[in-house]
């Protein structure tokens, strides 16, 4: 064997401190969502550096939120058209940094393996898990059949997923086949698993508003008013009877009662009151079911106030989080297999998420298999967010020989 064989393994393309400190980096460049624009220039100045062939592709949305701003895309080309095409995605943005941390909230800090930092885990782990991946695979290039496409995006914690919602409104994700979305790992999963992990799936979710308009009168005098607080209530209850649906892999869907306003004076019975509702659905339940649910709901109390049941405004219609699963079965949930046995020595366990993503549009809206696979860390979204910094490793590793297995 030549000493250039030897050499051929492909997670020792991936070279950890280089990885970590990518991260670090990203750690330190404040994101939340809406304001991505100094961490894009990075992404997109990292790949053009590299040769990598960066495009920003611009997501606007001027009715409701008026949001500018750039997910940062590469593509590399395989050899053979017909071969499939990989997308790799990963959100640039952070929840909005939290006040609670007893540190810079972007230090980057390590410390027992662990780097700290707001969206070190969520995701920024997973960010320079595919970009460090990308850079592999671009290197022997000549060796993929098929296309990779990265997808760094905005806006994935903020009110719309626009980011994600951008790519599949304008077709980036019609030739792609399948893919692999680095959120992170078990953490966040339905049930305790160990990582590595793969996430084949998950519920989806509709928030509505239920808007109880009932009769004024004085407070001393409850019986000749309707009170319009006391009906939201009962009906928030009632909601959370309901039969919800049930699926063999996602498990229950959920009801679960937000908030209940009735902004009313001190001593009036409350004539209006809004209740938000968020309902987790699995698969065969749509938006009219849930709705649907509701107003049986209603029509059963049979309450003396006027119900309304409305659906949260949308930039554009088809903005939603349906449910999906990818089957055990698919080529890419193979490759992964493979990639995690040779990287991390062991069998990855299987799971579904807990939540809605991104992740919703690629393998609801855009039909495409996706499966979540990312570094672990504790303190999502919280102070004292950390990933543990051997995962964003490992993760790149396999997420290279994945690509590799699938696309050779
Ligand atoms: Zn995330």
């Amino acid at each position: 064997m030549t000493e250039s064989e030897t050499k051929a393994d492909p997670a020792f393309d991936i070279d950890p401190d280089e990885t970590i400190d990518l991260l670090q980096r990203m750690v330190r460049i404040p994101s939340p969502y809406f304001e991505e624009h100094d961490l894009a220039e990075f992404v997109y100045e990292w790949l053009d550096d590299r040769n990598l062939d960066p495009e920003y592709h611009h997501v606007s949305e001027p009715e409701i939120t008026e949001y500018e701003g750039d997910n940062v895309i590469a593509r590399l080309e395989g050899s053979d058209p017909d071969a499939p095409t990989l997308l790799l995605n990963a959100h640039m943005d952070t929840v909005k940094l939290v006040e609670d941390w007893d540190e810079d909230p972007c230090s980057g800090r390590i410390e027992d393996g662990k780097l700290y930092g707001q969206g070190a885990c969520d995701m920024k782990g997973g960010l320079a898990a595919v970009m460090k991946a990308f850079e592999a695979l671009a290197e022997r290039e000549t060796d993929l059949r098929g296309d990779v496409l990265l997808t760094a995006v905005v806006d994935e914690e903020g009110p719309y997923g626009l980011g994600t919602d951008r790519l599949v409104r304008d077709g980036l994700t019609d030739d792609c086949d399948a893919a692999i979305v680095t959120e992170p790992g078990p953490v966040l999963a339905q049930e305790d698993l160990d990582n590595p992990a793969l996430l084949l799936g998950a519920r989806g979710r509709y928030l509505y508003d239920v808007t109880v308009k009932g009769k004024a009168a004085h407070g001393s005098q409850p019986h000749e008013g309707v009170s319009a607080l006391v009906d939201a209530g009962r009906l928030a209850e009632a909601l959370t009877e309901i039969e919800v649906g049930s699926h063999e892999k996602l498990g229950d869907g959920s009801v679960c009662p937000l908030m209940l306003n009735s902004g009313s004076q001190t001593l009036s019975v409350p004539e209006r009151a809004r209740l938000m509702v968020d309902r987790h659905v699995v698969i065969g339940e749509s938006q009219e079911d849930v709705r649907r649910d509701a107003e049986a709901v209603v029509a059963d109390l049979d309450l003396e106030s006027e119900v309304e049941i409305s659906f949260r405004e949308a930039p554009v219609p088809g903005i939603e989080y349906g449910p999906y699963v990818t089957d055990e079965d698919h080529e890419l949930v193979g490759a992964l297999q493979v990639a995690t046995r040779d990287v991390a020595g062991v069998e990855p366990a299987i799971g579904y998420f807990a939540s809605v993503g991104d992740f919703n549009y690629l393998g609801d809206r855009a039909d495409l298999p996706t499966v979540i696979l990312g570094p672990d860390g504790e303190n999502i979204h919280g102070a004292g967010e950390f990933v543990y910094a051997d995962e964003v490793v490992e993760i790149a590793e396999i997420v290279t020989e994945a690509a590799t297995e699938l696309l050779s």
